[in-house]
């Protein structure tokens, strides 16, 4: 009974990448990272918020936490998804590279930008900063972008090395495939920089509610397909040289149809001439004359967050951009803003003030760069691109990250 239990766990251990960290002495990692040019391999999977480890069941991701590093990692505001994976990818808050929303009306090229549509988020001119692929493209360093947001579009009139036109469809175990084709290039061809994407689990998060048992089921299938990833990147010669990061753009907070706010019923909408955005987070443009109006109203209803663009507070870097317009308001910690009542409403969104800590991410690392056994100190996205520019060897661009707030993780 004690050896088949052992057995098990032996087995879960192996399947699960348990020993694929472990295994190795840091003597042995210390000495190959000498020999050539490290690598850096960041996943994102998307809404995974900071605790779920602490709540579900993800060896994988504990025995890296083991292996290496883990933090709780702070998200820019607002914390939505394309604003945030963009500000990953630049070390710029979204008032500084330009994805203020997943949805909205540019007024500086007077075009609108949504996620859903191919053409803007293919289309450079909305794209502000310089993303880490293009750092390391500029300086000589093969990169390979699947999915990550920014990858698909034409950044100063560049893409990463190696890109993809996004496809939802693609199962996670051919991402795995990509990743380990391009590892096993040949030198010349090889990308040292390789950033992929898996959109769960938010859209559990989003149907189920961050406690809900599907999104219990995803956390722990993902953890699973994570083994499968390192199983994988184990049997390559160049394993030992490789910095491996698993993070997420933001969390996810439970919503409930009750505390939803409907901005039509609480405000004459004729006053505005812009709404963008999307529960709970929406940025207002206002008619003439009319913003000390709108703001009071807003201001009046207790579930709502109301700021003008002189006066939201510093530690949110936001509402300086034209993209902006005049008024930000965003829903309290659980409530919703809906413009009216709808048919469905989910049980789980994000987007609300990166404070709460139902908003904040994972950052786990493990490779030759960064201690191990670590817990880091919280530390905000924008630091991820200086981190990383460090790694690799890469003169940064100008940004809005603080390289002595991640340098404890490293050796
Ligand atoms: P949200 O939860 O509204 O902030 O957005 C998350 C969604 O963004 C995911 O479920 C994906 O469907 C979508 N998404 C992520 N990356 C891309 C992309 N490159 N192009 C289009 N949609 C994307
Ligand atoms: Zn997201
Ligand atoms: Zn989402």
């Amino acid at each position: 009974m004690k050896s088949k239990l052992f057995f098990r766990l032996f087995t879960v251990l192996i399947v699960t990448g348990y020993f694929f960290f472990t295994g190795c002495s840091p003597k042995h990692i210390a000495s190959t990272a000498k020999h050539g040019r490290p690598y850096v391999v960041m996943l994102s999977l998307d809404g995974f918020r900071w605790d779920y480890p602490a709540h579900y069941n993800t060896p994988v991701l504990d025995s890296l936490a083991k292996a290496g590093v883990f933090a709780e990692m702070i998200p820019s505001f607002p914390t939505k998804t394309f604003p945030n994976h963009y500000s990953i990818a630049t070390g710029l808050y979204p008032d500084h590279h330009g994805i203020v929303l997943n949805r909205f009306y540019a007024s500086d090229l007077h075009r609108k930008y949504s996620i859903s549509d191919r053409k803007a988020v293919e289309d450079g001119a909305f794209y502000g900063g310089e993303p880490l692929w293009l750092t390391a493209k500029k300086q000589g360093i093969n990169n390979a972008v699947l999915f990550w947001v920014g990858s698909e579009a034409d950044v100063q009139g560049m893409h990463p090395d190696k890109w993809y036109t996004y496809d939802q469809q693609l199962p996670f175990e051919s991402r795995i495939d990509s990743v380990k084709t391009w590892l096993s290039l040949p030198p010349a061809q090889r990308p040292h920089l390789i950033m992929w994407y898996y959109h769960e689990p938010d859209g559990s998060g989003h149907r189920y509610g961050p406690h809900g048992e599907k999104t219990r089921e995803m956390a722990e299938q993902l953890d699973k397909w994570l083994g499968q990833f390192f199983t994988e990147m184990r049997k390559l010669p160049e394993f030992n040289q490789i910095n491996f990061i698993i993070t997420s753009d933001h969390g996810m907070a439970t919503i409930t149809k009750e505390k939803s706010v409907f901005l039509t019923e609480i405000l004459d909408t004729s006053m505005l001439s812009i709404i963008d955005g999307g529960n709970p987070v929406f940025n207002l443009k206002v008619k003439k004359d009319k913003l000390d109006e709108v703001y009071s109203v807003l201001k009046e209803n207790p579930h709502l967050k109301v700021w003008k663009h002189d006066s939201l507070p510093q530690r949110l870097h936001y509402g300086h951009n034209i993209r902006t317009h005049d008024i930000t308001v965003a829903a309290d910690t659980g409530w919703s803003i809906h413009l009216s009542p709808k048919k469905h409403y989910g049980n789980g969104t994000h987007g609300y003030d990166n404070a709460w800590r139902a908003m904040h991410a994972i950052f786990y690392a493990a490779g030759p760069a960064f201690k191990e056994n670590y817990r880091q100190q919280p530390f905000e996205n924008v630091s991820i691109y200086p981190l990383i520019c460090h790694i690799l060897n890469l003169k940064p661009a100008k940004t809005d990250g603080d390289f002595s707030k991640v340098k404890p993780m490293l050796k």
